[in-house]
């Protein structure tokens, strides 16, 4: 008897988990292996603002249980970082050496937190909130009654920066281009979503650009931020929030076509007949605006992870690129998202 096939997932996030549930509902004998950085088994991470009233154990914040990856033969192999995928090969290679040939390989790779060129070398010194782990340091470093100032102000922040207000904090926005991404509001929408923010406590902080953050002379504690017209500003964290870059530098040997992000069909199929691309990590054709184009967001992800998975067992399905995007302040001035609907 034939070996079964090995469906190989990179990402154990929305659009990795649901690819791997749809392979197996789809196929009772195939072999799937999902390799992630993270330490935890998939959780949403838009619940991560959650910890901050009070779900702090992670048990808490998983999507299904433990047992449902060997009751389901998916083997999870966490803490696992892919550094090259050989498309000639059809393997891919580990952080620690190991080579694992696949038959399909479906890369939901997700994004990192994009920062400003500027800040780059203060990285080490923000609160960033993509994790489990990162948003439970920054739960540790802000106390209640503390201060954050936050930069940017993406979708992911803006909800941050509503929760750690409900419970008693203080933020600052620092806006710049990425406030409010995905969304791209024109100017009087976002003058009236930043005034919204205002009303609800949040100071908001424009026409800013942040140089250097750096701890407070003497102190262990702390962070000031300096801005390029010499100001200052101290806080107890500072948080990047200025949108996702897709992770793509393990595929540059895949054989596979990059502009931003990987570069998919609408059945999301890249260049090479074995490797599919789902979620954060790829740009999907759209034929009517002739472009290659992010479609960002847990519905979205999510989506695409179960359609690729039934792609690469042989159906022909489309991903329906008319998603909607629309952000609005109520008249009681509650911002509402397409991308906060879950
Ligand atoms: C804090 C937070 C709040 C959010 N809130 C919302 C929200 O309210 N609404 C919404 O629609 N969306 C929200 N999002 C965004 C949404 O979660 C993302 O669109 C979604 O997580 C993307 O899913 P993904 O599966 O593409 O990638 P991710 O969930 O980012 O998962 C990527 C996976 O790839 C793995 N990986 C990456 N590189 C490698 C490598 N080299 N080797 C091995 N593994 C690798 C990672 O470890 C991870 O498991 C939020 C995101 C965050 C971080």
């Amino acid at each position: 008897m034939a070996d079964p096939l090995h469906h190989v997932i990179i990402g154990s996030g929305s659009a990795g988990f649901g690819a791997a549930a749809t392979l197996r509902e789809n196929d009772p004998d195939c072999r799937i292996s999902m390799i992630t950085m993270d330490s935890l088994p998939f959780y949403n991470r838009y619940d991560l603002p959650r910890i901050f009233r009070g779900c702090t154990d992670w048990h808490e914040l998983l999507a299904v249980p433990p047992a449902y990856y060997s009751e389901n033969r998916i083997t999870l192999r966490r803490h696992n970082k892919v550094v090259d995928v050989d498309g000639k090969t059809q393997q891919i290679r580990l952080a620690h050496q190991e080579v694992i040939h696949f038959d399909s390989l479906l890369v939901c790779a997700g994004g990192r937190a994009y920062l400003p060129e500027t800040l780059i070398d203060s990285a080490p010194l923000m609160h960033g909130f993509g994790s489990y782990e990162a948003a439970m340091r920054l739960y540790r470093d802000l106390p209640e009654n503390g201060h954050a100032v936050m930069i940017g102000g993406d979708m992911i922040g803006i909800d941050l920066a509503l929760t750690l207000l409900d419970t008693g904090r203080r933020v600052t926005l620092v806006t710049n281009a990425q406030t409010f991404w995905p969304h791209e509001p024109d100017d009087e929408l976002r003058a009236q979503l930043l005034q919204a923010l205002a009303r609800r406590g949040i100071e908001v902080v424009q026409d800013a650009r942040p140089a250097t953050v750096t701890t407070p002379e003497g102190a262990e504690r702390g962070r000031v931020v300096a801005f390029e017209d010499g100001t200052t500003m101290t806080a107890d964290v500072v948080i990047p929030s200025c949108g996702l870059v897709p992770m793509v530098e393990f595929m540059l040997n895949a054989g596979v076509d990059i502009e931003r992000g990987l570069l998919v069909t609408p059945e999301l199929g890249t260049t090479h007949p074995h490797i599919w691309a789902a979620g954060d990590v790829c740009q999907i054709w759209n034929d009517e605006e002739k472009a290659y184009k992010f479609y960002h967001g847990w519905k979205n992800v999510r989506v695409m992870g179960e359609l690729a998975a039934r792609n690469i067992k042989g159906a022909h399905e489309i991903f329906d690129v008319k998603v909607e995007d629309r952000i609005e302040v109520d008249d009681q001035g509650n911002i509402h998202s397409t991308f906060w609907t879950h």
